[in-house]
């Protein structure tokens, strides 16, 4: 894995480009269905980097594939919008290496406009708000809690706006968050995301990986009006993975994925700063982190999960 094989940028001619995100290129391959590209790009403190880690993509989508089958056979009830890993007999065979395990098909769906967030640890923005007043997106904690402690109540749910572009999420209350989707889709969201992170906290945990907190978004199947999984799901880029054997609470815990390329900035002086190159070392450190989670995660081999 050199960083030269990194693949930040992806041109597709098959199909009909019809987004693009940080991470991720999204076609049209017909009315229904979605194919959902990851790229190998990596953002740290909301900047992208110049270069990518070499495998990040295809790390990232696996892991997501791998969650939406083990998910619901821990919520029976669970839809999800995933539908295959192989590709749509539209992409011509030259580009089968390119899209090949860093591509799924997935249902195309109404997406609810809510990042359902959810808490089992006290720890980033939530310890911040705790440590000034005591409570965590305006709820109310028990007093003493030390950093990177989980909250003795179980998790919470803290709900943000999806934000266009360029614009930061935006914490709301759940009032707010009932307000734009709606009481009744607002009620099952939240629980469906709360049993979903218990879920797989505890699947987590038991392969030495602790979920801090996580990210879901849900989209609305409109035939049978089921709130559906979406997105990527339980990622290193949409959660917070610390190592459980380095768990100690009363101070920050390295985040699984991102700690090298964050020290690495800051040692640097380039937080924050566009148009950065990671060296090489800094690069292969980081796609190390990613492979680790995803072969603690999945019980099994990087090396095996690509050749499938
Ligand atoms: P960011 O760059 O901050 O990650 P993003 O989350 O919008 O922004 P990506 O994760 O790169 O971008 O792309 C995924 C996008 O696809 C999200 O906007 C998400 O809401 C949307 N999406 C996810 N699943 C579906 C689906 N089944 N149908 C339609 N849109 C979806
Ligand atoms: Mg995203």
């Amino acid at each position: 894995m050199s960083d030269t094989k990194a693949i930040t940028t992806l041109s597709l001619d098959a199909l009909p480009k019809i987004a693009t995100g940080k991470v991720r290129e999204l076609y049209k391959v017909d009315d229904k269905t979605l194919l959902f590209v990851a790229s190998d790009r990596i953002s740290a403190y909301d900047v992208i980097m110049e270069n990518g880690i070499p495998s990040k993509g295809p790390l990232l989508n696996l892991l997501s594939a791998h969650w939406f089958k083990v998910l619901p056979t821990l919520l029976p009830s669970l839809r999800t919008h995933f539908l295959t890993l192989s590709l749509p007999s539209s992409i011509p065979q030259s580009q089968h290496d390119l899209l090949q395990n860093r591509s799924m098909q997935v249902r195309r769906l109404k997406i609810f406009p809510l990042e359902a967030i959810v808490r089992g640890y006290i720890t980033g923005s939530a310890w911040k708000e705790y440590k000034v007043s005591g409570t965590v997106h305006s709820i109310p904690i028990a007093a003493g809690l030390k950093e990177s402690q989980a909250f003795p109540q179980g998790a919470i749910y803290t709900p943000s706006t999806k934000a266009e572009a360029g614009e930061n999420d935006e914490n709301i209350s759940l009032a707010k968050a009932a307000e734009i989707v709606g009481q009744e889709y607002a009620d099952r969201i939240e629980k469906l995301a709360l049993s979903l992170y218990t879920a797989a906290r505890d699947y987590a945990k038991d392969r030495g990986i602790i979920i801090a907190d996580t990210k879901f978004e849900f989209g609305l199947d409109e035939e049978t009006d089921e709130i559906v999984l979406v997105d990527e799901v339980l990622t290193p880029d949409s959660s917070r993975f610390w190592p459980a054997d380095k768990y100690e609470v009363g101070r920050e815990q390295d985040s699984f994925d991102k700690q090298y390329l964050r020290d690495w900035l800051v040692k640097e002086g380039l937080k924050g700063k566009q148009g950065v190159r990671m060296p090489e070392n800094i690069a292969l450190e980081t796609a190390k982190k990613y492979r680790e989670a995803f072969e603690k995660l999945t019980d099994g081999n990087w090396e095996d999960a690509v050749k499938k």
